[in-house]
């Protein structure tokens, strides 16, 4: 099933309301993984693609390990310091 488009300003005001990043981060979350892939190709085909990579993003925050969109452990890796030089002691290395 396929419409015309027959009205460029719904498109603009479509794109208009869901480029809303807070909006995205609202909803995203509460989506399922089929509905957000639906809304970003939607999206896509309108030529926003930047918009359908935030909805995914948003959305993948709170996919868990086996979603399509999980994205991994957000906890940052800490680079270990070698206790040495931070006491910058020429003698000690
Ligand atoms: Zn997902």
């Amino acid at each position: 099933m396929s419409t015309l488009i027959t009205d460029s300003d719904d498109i603009i005001h479509f794109t208009a309301v869901f480029g809303q990043i807070d909006l995205a981060v609202d909803i995203a979350p509460k989506l399922g993984c089929t509905e957000v892939d639906a809304l970003a190709g939607l999206l896509r085909a309108l030529g926003e693609p930047a918009l359908a990579d935030t909805w995914v993003d948003a959305h993948a925050v709170d996919d868990e390990l086996g979603d399509r969109h999980y994205q991994g452990d957000p906890t940052p890796y800490l680079v270990p310091v070698d206790p040495m030089d931070v006491l910058q002691c020429d003698s000690c290395q």
